[in-house]
């Protein structure tokens, strides 16, 4: 019988702290253990059974399956909780936009919007210039979420209307249109 994620949340809930993980013990059946996004969850073998792991919760983490794909698949222990701790975040829901922040750097050798800075008229239309370019991108089946590549490509395309509309001669007409369709 498959061991269950309840049972396997309880047990590395008394034998690892939660400290420094993305996910909180109290919420380890819903939210997956690397980037706490609550998707499917799938039973990821820490040993993997090849190299003769065991199906029971002490070999067992819950990880959606864009986290699992990704999971080291190595016959030491230790390795699964250093590396889930490496990817954590204080904060949930923040996870895939941090990969795509570090997707980005290494794509382009700069953080984006690193030359713009902030301005209070330029955030509002940053959201809708996300808002435009999502409709241009989609997700691997079975994902569910936009991959770090996909949200360093759009993250490029709010930077460069960012940019256009930072230099001062940009048309103010085009602010207030894009301001008014909101
Ligand atoms: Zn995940």
């Amino acid at each position: 019988m498959n061991t269950t994620h309840r049972e396997i949340a309880e047990y590395w809930s008394q034998h690892q702290d939660e400290c420094d993980l993305s996910v909180d013990w109290a919420e380890a059946e819903k939210l997956c253990w690397r980037c706490a996004q609550g998707r499917m969850l799938q039973r990821c073998h820490i040993i993997p059974r090849a190299l003769g792991g065991s199906e029971e919760s002490c070999n067992l983490v819950l990880l959606c399956g864009q986290c699992h794909a990704e999971a080291p698949n190595v016959a030491d222990p230790e390795f699964m909780w250093i590396w889930l701790r490496a990817h954590a975040v204080s904060f949930y829901g923040t996870y895939w936009y941090n990969r795509g922040l570090r997707e980005y750097e290494f794509i382009y050798g700069a953080k984006p919007l690193a030359e713009i800075g902030e301005s209070e008229k330029l955030l509002p239309r940053l959201r809708g210039a996300v808002e435009r370019y999502i409709k241009q991108t989609s997700t691997h089946w079975g994902q569910g979420k936009l991959n770090p590549a996909t949200i360093a490509w759009l993250l490029r395309q709010v930077e460069q209307e960012a940019r256009n509309d930072a230099i001062p001669s940009a048309q103010p007409s085009s602010f207030q249109s894009l301001d008014a369709a909101r």
